[in-house]
């Protein structure tokens, strides 16, 4: 009796260990990297983690959002093998994937997979009414805050900066703070603008505006124009009236949000993801009102450069998307 039951335990253990039964025998984890905690990419992770975790007891799969310092934080971070899943700019998705830009001396991260995009990133500038600066041109010498290293605010920054033929000195002071500390630095008058990518609305912006004596700038003009027709992964945008205390169309330019992995994660647990998401797809949309305009068309191809992780692209197919 002793001896068959010990077998009877290692078999079960066999097959909870067998490929793809860890998920019912219930251990797997799975973080999702995401931004400062008054942005979107926070709350798109929480998102996403309620609607993986509503179904824990059938799949196995316990989903954590973390805050982290931003998109190539999260690119780099899921190629250390050290999360999961990531939210990251689509700019910075392309540039991983083709080892190029900032991914230039680490080499192509081949393993990068795309699994959908979320909303739309125009660029964002929130410049103090006491500063004066109403366009991308009038922050030269002024004191802005570029982002923290490893967001992929910091990263696109860079860009433009080299596309106005601007070098670091162009600015009075170059502030390197988390998105989560500037609306204050704003407010106190120790920076006169922050600069950031992020949806609409958002929770920082919000209350900078609502708070400070503080306003929109629109980010346009040749240099742009240019980073634009160059780049497939930039496209006009504009925040609209109203969106804020802005009673004008703010013109700019900006990327999408993605989300991503790799294809060291498995397809069983890519396709666990997606299934949560897109088979409640109404009420993901009502867990942030950046989502407010998303189609399941649009997420599963706009806005990804890197190839579509097989986990999704199964989902995708029995849905008849592709
Ligand atoms: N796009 C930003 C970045 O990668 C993050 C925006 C957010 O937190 O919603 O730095």
């Amino acid at each position: 009796m002793k001896v068959l039951s010990k077998v009877a335990l290692a078999s079960l253990l066999a097959a909870s260990l067998g490929s793809g039964s860890a998920l019912a025998a219930g251990q797997q984890f799975v973080s999702i990297g995401t931004g400062g905690v008054t942005g979107v990419y926070y709350p798109t992770g929480g998102a996403i983690c309620r609607l993986v975790n509503k179904n824990r007891k059938e799949h196995g799969i316990r989903c954590s959002a973390e805050s982290t310092g931003g998109s190539i934080y999260n690119i780099n971070t899921i190629r250390a093998g050290e999360l999961e899943f990531g939210v990251a700019q689509s700019d910075w998705q392309y540039h991983a994937y083709n080892g190029t830009s900032k991914f230039k001396d680490q080499g192509a991260f081949k393993k990068l997979r795309a699994v959908f995009s979320v909303h739309p990133e125009p660029v964002t500038v929130i410049a103090s009414d006491s500063s004066g600066v109403m366009q991308l041109s009038d922050i030269k010498g002024k004191r802005m805050n570029i982002g923290n290293p490893g967001s992929g605010t910091r990263g696109t920054w860079e860009v433009i900066e080299e596309a106005l033929g601007w070098t670091r000195s162009d600015l009075k002071l170059a502030a390197e703070m988390k998105s989560a500390e500037t609306g204050q630095a704003v407010c106190d008058g120790k920076i006169d603008a922050y600069f950031w990518l992020v949806g609409h609305p958002s929770a920082l912006t919000q209350e900078s505006l609502a708070t400070c004596d503080a306003h929109l700038v629109h980010v346009k003009g040749k240099a742009i124009d240019k980073l634009v027709n160059d780049n497939s992964f930039y496209r006009k945008a504009t925040i609209p009236a109203g969106m804020y205390n802005n009673d004008k169309d703010i013109e700019t330019f900006g990327v999408g949000a993605t989300f991503v992995s790799s294809s060291d994660v498995s397809e069983e647990v890519v396709y666990t993801i997606v299934k949560a998401v897109f088979d409640n797809f109404g009420d993901f949309k009502k867990l942030h009102p950046a989502f407010g305009n998303l189609k399941e068309s649009e997420m599963i191809k706009d806005a990804l450069s890197a190839p579509l992780h097989d986990g999704a692209a199964k989902y995708y197919k029995e849905r008849g998307w592709m």
